[in-house]
């Protein structure tokens, strides 16, 4: 037994995975791979790298130091059953199985109950910043046991990324929390990149400035309180021109986004558990409607507004979309760290929103600035029901929100489709309501299907006999 840590999978994530491990002081990586070329190919091109390449499941147990511990990269679903189902054979109590991979948090809640039952430990990690941050250090979300993380801790912290000194990684909580917040980071990530992009659309289309001009907007705004990786990127993205027809390289691509199902699970999730994340769910939504082409086409000729759309003061409007942009923004985090706190109470998890702001702040896709703010929102008040109540928050949506009004109409008038833009503003004048118009679904509930309700000068739940005389009766509470 020779090396510390194994991996197993060694397409892009798992190589570089494996790399990175076995590029930090003391360590030596057991690697296996289901065909035997990966793994050949691995070693062939890193004759320098720690590794011990194995080529059967026995072999790589034999090659790992006790309690052994291997970080499996396979595709999700049925490969990585596979793999434990193999790994459950060669394992012995006490050893650690790690899945890296993108796994559904049921499933790993699953896979952790039968695995446990063997002796062995199992974790769930969430691995975001693609296959560079696999590399030069990702942003981890492990889940698993207590026991797990004693050994795992310092592994996972050696070749995390790291922001402000801090290792991006923590234990996040039991069983399958680690990829149930990494679910909700992909989340997230789908509502930021919808912002920005509806974002670019209105200046473009308002102001008809260039993509290599709004690039340098973007470029601007990423010195600000918009700070982050995806403006960043996007901005690249923008200032990219077509070798073959010399065009904006966004002009060529075909405007259908495509989607790997982070971003539906994280809908889904949110509707079993009550939590309105709308900005995450019309940024997905909005993927799929731009992937039905023949849809489009059968809409192609529906009327749009009779003006043109060309907004007076360029300067001035993308101010105001920058702000919409911020404040959407808050909106977006703060839905998903509604649904983090659903999950946990949910699922029996103790989950620090904090720390999870604090180790994405580096190696993930959605790292940024702003996540010190929500760190230091947590830390001033762990129990903060509403993200967006936060006095730093709350101050900017006060600040933003007349401007995002005012992008959400022009949008709006101009036939401009901007979804996150304004569900976002939907969810945040719902929110904020006196009164919501709840009251008369309640009051439709109980026409329809005698569910009840409750009033607001009284204690107790109530249904008016609709049928027969319309006088109210006290009953039995059926929500
Ligand atoms: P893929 O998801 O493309 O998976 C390929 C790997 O899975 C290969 O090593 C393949 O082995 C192995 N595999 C497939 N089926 C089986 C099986 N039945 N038994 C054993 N091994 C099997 O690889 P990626 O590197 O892209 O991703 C790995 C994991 O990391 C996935 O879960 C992915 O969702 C996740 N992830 C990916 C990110 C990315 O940017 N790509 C980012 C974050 C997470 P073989 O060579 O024999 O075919």
């Amino acid at each position: 037994a020779v090396a510390n840590i194994g991996v197993v999978g060694l397409a892009v994530m798992g190589s570089n995975l494996a790399r990175n491990l076995a590029s930090r002081e003391g360590n030596k990586v057991a690697i296996l791979n289901r065909s035997r070329s990966k793994t050949d190919e691995l070693l062939a091109a890193h004759p320098e790298a720690e590794f011990v390449g194995t080529f059967s499941y026995e072999e790589f147990a034999a090659s790992l130091a006790k309690p052994r511990t291997a970080i499996i990269m396979v595709k999700a679903g049925g490969p990585t059953d596979a793999v434990i189902d193999e790994l459950v054979k060669v394992f012995e109590p006490g050893d650690i199985i790690v899945d890296g991979g993108n796994a559904y948090f049921p499933d790993t809640i699953r896979r952790e109950k039968a695995v446990r039952e063997t002796g062995i430990n199992f974790v769930g990690a969430g691995i975001s910043g693609g296959e560079e941050g696999a590399l030069t250090g990702p942003s981890i979300m492990p889940g698993g046991s207590d026991e797990s993380w004693i050994t795992l801790g310092p592994i996972l912290k050696s070749i995390a990324a790291v922001a402000e000194g801090e290792p991006c990684v923590t234990h996040v909580g039991h069983d399958g929390a680690g990829h149930f917040v990494k679910m909700v980071h992909n989340g997230i990530e789908y509502a930021d990149m919808q912002l920005i992009a509806e974002a670019y659309d209105l200046i473009r289309r308002g102001t008809g400035k260039t993509p290599a001009e709004i690039a340098e907007v973007f470029a601007e705004w990423n010195k600000g309180e918009l700070e982050s990786y995806l403006i960043e990127i996007t901005a690249e993205v923008l200032r990219q021109v077509d070798a073959e027809t010399g065009k904006p390289l966004v002009d060529v691509i075909l405007d259908q986004a495509g989607a790997k199902g982070t971003g539906a699970w994280t809908v889904q999730t949110a509707l079993s558990l009550g939590v309105p994340v709308s900005g995450i769910a019309e940024a997905t939504f909005a993927r799929s409607l731009s992937s039905h082409p023949e849809q489009r086409a059968a809409a192609r000729s529906f009327p749009g507004p009779d003006e043109e759309f060309t907004v007076a003061d360029a300067d001035a409007f993308i101010e105001d979309v920058r702000q919409a942009l911020f404040a959407s923004k808050i909106i977006a985090y703060s839905q998903g760290f509604d649904e983090i706190r659903a999950g946990a109470a949910e699922y029996n998890w103790t989950i620090d929103n904090g720390a999870v702001s604090r180790i994405w702040r580096g190696g993930c896709i959605i790292r940024a600035q702003f996540l010190n703010r929500i760190a230091d929102a947590y830390a001033e008040q762990p129990e903060l029901p509403l993200l967006a109540s936060a006095p730093y928050f709350a101050d900017a949506l006060a600040r933003g929100q007349a401007a995002w009004r005012r992008v959400v109409i022009a949008a709006t008038q101009a036939g401009i489709p901007s979804p996150a833009f304004s569900s976002s503003l939907a969810y945040y004048d719902g929110i904020r309501a006196e009164r919501l118009p709840a009251a008369l679904v309640q009051g439709q509930r109980d026409f329809f299907g005698a569910h009840t309700y409750k009033r607001i000068d009284k204690e107790g739940t109530f249904h008016t006999q609709w049928s027969g005389d319309r006088t109210e009766i006290e009953a039995e509470d059926t929500h």
